[in-house]
């Protein structure tokens, strides 16, 4: 059980300005802020962080999206955070999500669904790496 976990604030939510209260949720879950910023992925940088995904039918769509405009990348610090995050941000599909949760809250639709949460230690820390250096981790 390791102490990490990867988000990123996706273009929805940041064009509908949900940047502010999606940080506020995240703080009041418990929890810690270790990295932060505001940027924008390449086509590239999209396909590559997602190229898990490669085979699936809405790759196209996800790309294209979370390449469209700013995003907020952070690295957030809780004890279990991996599986403690994926429940505060709720289901992919907001209509499935449950009350409360930043995606059933903010979420537009099961592909502009507001948030990222890692799915495992081991990615937590591959995706903090991609997006951060070591001087950018606290
Ligand atoms: P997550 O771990 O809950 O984010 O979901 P997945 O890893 O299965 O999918 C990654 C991302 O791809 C999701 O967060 C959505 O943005 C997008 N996505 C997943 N399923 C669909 C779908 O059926 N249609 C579209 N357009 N996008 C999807
Ligand atoms: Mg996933």
């Amino acid at each position: 059980m390791s102490n990490i976990t990867f988000t990123m604030i996706k273009p929805d939510a940041v064009a509908d300005g949900h940047i502010g209260a999606i940080l506020g949720k995240i703080a009041e879950g418990g929890f810690k802020i270790k990295a932060l910023k505001l940027t924008q992925l390449t086509v590239a940088d999209a396909k590559k962080f997602y190229e898990v995904h490669a085979e699936r039918p809405f790759y196209g769509e996800l790309v294209e999206f979370m390449s469209s405009g700013p995003i907020v990348a952070a690295v957030l610090e809780k004890d279990n955070a991996v599986e403690d995050f994926r429940t505060l941000i709720g289901a992919t599909n907001p209509a499935e999500a449950a009350e409360g949760t930043i995606r059933k809250m903010f979420a537009r639709s099961i592909g502009e669904n507001a948030v990222h949460g890692s799915d495992s230690d081991e990615n937590a820390l591959i995706e903090a790496q991609f997006h951060f250096s070591g001087r950018e981790i606290f």
